[in-house]
């Protein structure tokens, strides 16, 4: 028997499988999506098995070395998805595959040998080195290959089960244990120590009396015994107590019980949508729906009653929402609906806990997940549907290779498994809504809030005329009027600030001098709290300077609007607003981002003020007021998605406001007021935004009436880089189609990064059926070209960022 192996070297010249020989002892256990090890040149490497064979093309075939995994971590489809999503996005097969298995497995992983049934049933050899163990680790018994087989067959029956050892590295948390040593067992504590140690006298009897042959957590001796850490120092200084720790993992969501939350009651908009959506499900029909539904009128009750269709017919669902939503309130409503059958997937989890929310999907313990982008990749075998809310949001569009659109990819799966695909937003992005209009998908809408709640009305100030007026505060008049407002009548405000390219940077008064990171042309960011310039892309940081590096003047200042200076603004105009500031500066330390959002929930905060994290799927009734400091800040950026971005922020920050009983309210400042995208926002008009942005649209050569590659190149040494992207863009033109327009090479938005030049090239094409096989190419010359002369060719098919 012989495997065809995906072998884990991104290079173009091997995107391939090479074939190897499967070991005597191997035949059987040996199944596509398992991982192995494999010679390869002078090394051993790891790789994924893509399919066997009886027999193989070439001569001389080497063996495999060993088995990685006891079960495939891929299923037949994944392997599937990942050689199609690996043409489409011009990435290396391994890439795709590494993309989809939980990075706590991806290196090689460690695997233990547990014994679940009675040792008896054993057969002999491996009773023998059981002996009295309950578990051995994987790697010392393997070395003799013939146990491979015995331990298979052992863990098929269910005496044996095998599994990764996976190190919480991330999130380590270790429990200091203290047992009495032998000596202290049987004699008086007054006979240990000398009866004026009191404390220590009262913790030995403690633990003498409670704990005599076991050991407690350290924690508990200390408020059991009423002593403190110095005492039991003391203790195990003399060897009396001995101290060791274990480690103690953490469900992310233990010891919360999520009260049920039962169906509500549809509105009849709400049952129009499920009927269609149910409809396909029974019908087992694939159906791509764009749900377009304002803020508020209901999406998620409608995606609990779809998913509990699916459950009854014993399938599957995905829940795909943006990273900054999976808010424990979003958490809450699916474990509240499902219980135990949910299964949850950020990246605010550690290794370890991603690994294991991954586990009870591949060991069929769930039948939902509920994650961010990546959980697209569920290992499900019977999926009944698959829902993205927030459809247009920027982050379900990976930056990185494999750089694949969640959307791309369940709509894939959707066909694969012949289930609807239910894409949600209050404002879809131009391309799903302009597929709608083709009904390429089928669009369903949910026009109104539920309890005829109105949308809020939105004001907009113009945030020049403030400063002709002598108003040179980040707040309009008008704003400020409202927060005193809501301060007195005891309600809630939410105050958004968009930190992308509105950052706090420093300059010299003096000579103009700005302080940029060395590596990166870009300015450097002043962090508040630690004193300290960071770099948003390279992570590089340096201490505040208080004299300009060029000129030795002191006149230093910091640009910019943060929200840590609208924090100190608010405290001056009203001492009296308790506020909540939430950015990535105060919600590093996990749980953070909850806590905050739960304080603010019971009401002990007037404001919270924040960046995008808190721009989405917050529920609060109190907030009647939210504000929007600064509407430019997106619109500014150089990208043809900007007005759409802006259009969706400000529809997003208005659905903050007034969802309850109380009336909500909008005020969007701003220095180009008069923008259409600002306009339609202020009437809550998504069709007229988008018939107007269409017509933008076509008249750039923009998506979705043109696709977009972007090509970035990028080398220490400017030349090379110039050079490279000339000819990359030669060979484009003379592969490409007449209709197909090449631009550039121009230098990125973003000159310098990471010490690298970086140049690009983008066309724009309709109909190209070449594309991927012509850009494959590039990687294939040019990268083979210069290849070990660190240079990167990154292409980025669709792009959601032009940096
Ligand atoms: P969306 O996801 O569209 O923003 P939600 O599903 O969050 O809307 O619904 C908004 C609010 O209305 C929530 O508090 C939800 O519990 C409530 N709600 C949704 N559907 C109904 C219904 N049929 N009857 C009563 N309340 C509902
Ligand atoms: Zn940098
Ligand atoms: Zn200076």
């Amino acid at each position: 028997m012989y495997a065809k192996v995906i072998v884990d070297v991104a290079a173009a010249q091997i995107n391939k499988a090479f074939d190897y020989k499967i070991p005597e002892e191997m035949i059987d256990l040996v199944k596509p999506g398992m991982r192995v090890t494999v010679p390869f040149g002078p090394r051993k490497i790891q790789g994924f098995i893509w399919k066997t064979s009886p027999e193989s093309n070439l001569s001389k075939v080497k063996g495999i070395s060993d088995i990685l995994d006891p079960d495939p971590v891929l299923t037949k489809e994944l392997l599937e998805l990942g050689h199609w999503l690996s043409e489409e996005t011009v990435c290396f097969l391994i890439t795709a595959y590494q993309s989809m298995i939980p990075s706590a497995i991806r290196a090689k992983p460690k695997k233990k040998i547990r014994l679940t049934g009675d040792a008896a049933h054993l057969p002999e050899p491996l009773q023998q080195l059981f002996n009295g163990k309950h578990q051995l680790e994987w790697e010392k018994l393997t070395d003799d290959k013939k146990l491979i087989r015995l331990i298979k067959l052992a863990a098929d029956k269910g005496t044996l089960e095998i599994d990764y050892v996976v190190k919480n590295q991330t999130n380590k948390k270790r429990v200091a244990l203290i047992h009495l040593d032998e000596r202290a067992m049987n004699r008086q504590a007054s006979e240990l120590v000398s009866s004026s140690a009191k404390k220590q006298l009262s913790a030995l009897e403690w633990m003498q009396n409670n704990a005599c042959e076991k050991a407690v957590p350290q924690q508990e001796l200390i408020e059991k015994a009423s002593v403190t850490t110095q005492v039991i120092k003391a203790l195990t200084d003399k060897n009396l107590l001995i101290r060791s720790s274990v480690e103690s993992y953490r469900d992310p969501y233990a010891g919360r019980t999520f009260a049920y939350m039962p169906p509500l009651e549809l509105t009849a908009r709400q049952r129009y949508v499920l009927r269609h959506v149910h409809q396909s499900i029974d019908e087992k029909k694939h159906v791509p729906f764009l749900l377009r539904g304002v803020t508020g009128s209901g999406k998620t009750e409608v995606y609990l009653q779809a998913i509990q269709k699916v459950m009854e017919s014993e399938k599957e669902a995905i829940v795909l929402v943006p990273e900054i939503s999976l808010t424990p309130q979003m958490v809450e409503r699916f474990k509240g609906r499902f219980g135990s059958n949910v299964a949850v997937m950020h990246s605010a989890l550690s290794a370890g806990e991603k690994y294991d929310e991954w586990r009870k999907i591949h060991r069929k313990e769930v039948k939902v997940v509920v994650g961010a982008r990546s959980a697209v990749f569920a290992p499900f075998e019977n999926l009944g549907l698959i829902i993205i809310d927030e459809e247009h949001e920027g982050s379900y569009k990976q930056e990185d290779h494999p750089r694949y659109h969640a959307r791309q990819v369940a709509l894939w799966r959707g066909r694969y498994h012949n289930c609807p695909v239910l894409l949600g937003s209050a404002t879809p992005s131009l391309e799903s809504y302009a597929r709608a209009k083709r009904e390429v998908y089928t669009l369903l809408e949910l026009p109104d809030r539920v309890n005829d709640m109105q949308l809020p009305d939105v004001q907009i100030i113009d945030m020049r005329q403030e400063l002709k007026n002598g108003n040179r505060s980040v707040f309009s008049g008008l704003l400020l009027e409202k927060i005193k407002d809501r301060l007195e009548k005891k309600e809630q405000i939410v105050l958004f600030l968009n930190r992308r390219g509105y950052s706090t940077f420093v300059m010299c008064r003096s000579c103009g001098y700005t302080a940029e990171c060395p590596h990166c042309e870009i300015t450097l960011t002043y962090h508040h709290t630690q004193s300290r310039l960071k770099c948003h892309y390279c992570g590089h940081e340096e201490h505040m300077i208080t004299e300009c590096p060029a000129c030795e003047s002191e006149q230093i200042r910091f640009f910019g609007t943060g929200t840590q200076k609208v924090e100190e603004e608010i405290t001056k105009l009203l001492p009296e607003a308790r506020v909540i500031r939430m950015d990535v500066d105060t919600t590093t330390k996990k749980g953070s981002h909850e806590k905050m959002l739960s304080a603010f929930g019971r009401g002990e905060a007037d404001i919270l003020l924040g960046t995008q994290m808190i721009a989405k799927g917050l529920d609060f009734p109190r907030i009647t007021l939210a504000g929007v400091l600064a509407a430019d800040t997106l619109l500014n950026l150089p990208d043809f998605r900007a007005p759409e971005r802006t259009f969706q922020l400000l529809t997003q920050v208005s659905g903050r406001a007034g969802r309850d009983t109380l009336k909500g309210e909008v005020v969007v400042q701003s220095y180009n007021p008069d923008h259409y995208s600002i306009q339609h926002a202020k009437e809550h008009d998504f069709p007229s935004f988008c018939l107007e942005e269409m017509g933008q649209r076509k008249r750039g050569g923009y998506p979705p009436y043109y696709y977009i590659a972007l090509i970035n190149v990028a080398h220490e040494d400017v030349t090379k880089v110039i050079q490279t992207s000339d000819k990359i863009a030669g060979f484009l033109k003379q592969s490409l189609s007449k209709e197909t327009k090449v631009l550039g090479p121009t230098v990125s938005p973003i000159a310098r990064m990471k010490d690298r030049y970086r140049y690009q090239c983008m066309i724009k094409y309709r109909n190209e059926p070449n594309v991927v096989k012509v850009l494959n190419e590039i990687l294939n010359r040019y990268q083979k070209e210069i290849a070990g002369d660190k240079l990167f060719i990154s292409i980025d098919m669709n792009p959601q960022m032009f940096m």
